[in-house]
């Protein structure tokens, strides 16, 4: 099998300088087909002679028809996907610097400890007496979880962010029907929000109203206290927000919304920023998720797995969906399944996944949490904080800064498009990062900044990364103000230049269809 039998012309390759290569490919950049394209349904990867067995037992189970899938030996399909793996871009390559998202360091320790066969071979349906340490795992954690929060009970077994965003509005919901108040039905949302907080409380039957952002990228307080009234359910705030800042007003905001019969749901995505300094609890927050795979360095990509526990508060604890570990008076850890006889936990308001959780992510965020110990957590985020506001004051000459004057930022550097030259936008810079070698980062979030670019680099990043990231940024963004009509075309060094996104997002082409080949490659 040469590539080059396999359909590919060069100019369906993405450009780059100097002539075209005979395969396609540019050193290590590789031009790979479809596996489709590679194998043929006609060919098979194996040559055993046609068997002669009188009788089968398969139990009438024959295949009649051809499976439809490429015949390939072993080793043309285990370089097929090692090659396309190698077109991925990975925490373990570079600085992903995307905001909102805090990706980091994934320690190996964790993966190690993770892979531990008490852990990771452990079955959801084993007698709970065989399992009591990886039960022990789940407890230990949620306590480190209720302390560093300053709340009073979690749910552990919310699969992301937005999944725990779903258990925390349902148990505001379950919380409100049990005061007979069910007629609430409004939350209320900064416009600075990811979008999963109004998605979420659509989905869970709420109608979703905006409170807009004031002047300095913060929630604006006068606007929030003046829509709470006898409708108003709950709140969704952000903190850190999604511009990077601290909501300092988040306990006065709290208390005008308890006063007026509501909740504060807090989206806890940003918990790196503040872990071991501020205690969501002391600032009035009745329900906040934690997503594992951000704070406590679970590995995040690629759609999961992630881990969205729920913090809740007094208020709201007894709604907290079901299964959860429970130690009994002799020791023993337990795992309440079920409504039991005695009827305790009666207002839990039912089950958001089959069984516990995520038991890999638990491991690895407890390993995590342990090996920095509680001192640690809170240079974790010193230090987080720190590096974002090196990259702030870094670029705030280059790039502008709409934020920078309200003080320090938080866990990220928020960035907008103004000042790049006329025609080239936050996605020309994006794009010109790629050829950087670098992740791009965040784009057009948060809504309320203009072309927004939102950087954060994380605690994981040394100074020196840092540097070179910042010089990278600085370069395209120059050229972006400069009007360089290259900078346009980017990327020039990556396997594909622009696709259409919206296209790509909503009419994804997800099944192989004997098309001709031009537009099987787009
Ligand atoms: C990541 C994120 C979420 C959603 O979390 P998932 O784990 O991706 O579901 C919600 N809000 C903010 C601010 C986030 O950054």
């Amino acid at each position: 099998m040469t590539l080059n039998q396999s359909g590919w012309r060069p100019e369906m390759s993405a450009g780059g300088k100097g002539a075209p290569t005979h395969t396609g490919n540019r050193a290590l950049m590789l031009e790979e087909p479809l596996i489709f394209e590679i194998g043929s349904t006609r060919t098979t990867g194996v040559d055993f002679a046609e068997g002669d067995v009188g009788h089968d037992r398969l139990g009438g189970l024959t295949r009649r028809a051809a499976i439809g899938l490429p015949g390939l030996s072993e080793p043309e399909t285990v370089r097929h996907y090692t090659r396309l793996s190698r077109q991925n871009y990975a925490i373990d390559l570079g600085l992903f610097p995307l905001g909102s998202c805090t990706m980091k360091h994934n320690p190996r320790l964790n993966e190690r400890v993770a892979r531990l066969p008490g852990f990771a071979d452990v079955h959801p349906l084993q007698p709970v007496d065989t399992v009591q340490g990886a039960l022990a795992v789940v407890n230990e954690l949620a306590v480190w979880l209720i302390r560093l929060t300053g709340m009073h009970g979690v749910a552990m077994s919310p699969k992301a962010g937005a999944h725990g965003e779903l258990c925390g509005m349902l148990c505001i919901k379950a919380a409100l029907e049990k005061r007979g108040e069910g007629h609430r039905r409004v939350v209320l949302v900064p416009e600075s929000a990811h979008g999963t907080n109004p998605a979420t409380a659509a989905f869970a039957g709420f109608a979703v109203e905006d409170i807009p952002a004031a002047a300095d990228g913060r929630v604006d307080t006068a606007a929030l206290e003046e829509r709470l009234g006898p409708d108003v359910a709950a709140v969704m705030i952000t903190n850190p927000n999604t511009c990077g800042l601290f909501e300092r007003d988040l306990k006065r905001i709290s208390d005008a919304v308890h006063a007026a019969g509501g909740y504060v749901y807090c989206d806890g995505a940003n918990f790196n920023a503040i872990v071991g300094r501020v205690r969501p609890g002391d600032l009035g927050v009745d329900a906040m998720h934690i997503n594992l795979h951000k704070t406590f360095s679970t590995p995040h990509g690629g759609g999961g797995p992630g881990s969205g526990p729920v913090v809740l508060s007094e208020a709201l604890s007894p709604f907290a969906p079901l299964p959860f570990v429970e130690r009994r008076g002799d020791g023993h850890l337990a795992l309440v399944e079920e409504q039991d006889a005695d009827d305790r936990h009666p207002d839990g308001f039912g089950r958001m996944t089959a069984f516990h959780g995520q038991m890999g992510m638990f491991t690895r965020a407890l390993a995590y949490i342990l090996s920095h110990g509680a001192d640690g957590l809170r240079q974790v985020s010193e230090d987080a904080v720190l590096n974002a506001n090196y990259v702030l004051r870094s670029l705030e000459g280059t790039l502008d800064a709409p934020f920078a004057g309200s003080g320090p930022c938080m866990h990220e550097a928020l960035f907008s498009d103004a000042g790049l030259a006329e025609g080239f936008s936050t996605l020309d810079v994006a794009k010109g990062l790629i050829d950087e070698g670098y992740h791009p980062m965040t784009v057009y979030f948060p809504l309320v900044v203009h072309g927004a670019m939102l950087v954060e680099p994380t605690e994981t990043e040394s100074k020196a990364a840092l540097d070179q990231f910042i010089g990278a940024l600085r370069a395209v963004a120059e050229r972006a103000r400069a009007g360089d009509a290259d900078l346009k075309t980017a990327p020039h060094f990556a396997p594909r230049r622009r696709l259409d996104e919206t296209q790509a997002a909503r009419r994804p082409v997800l099944a192989w269809k004997d098309a001709p080949l031009a537009q099987a490659a787009e």
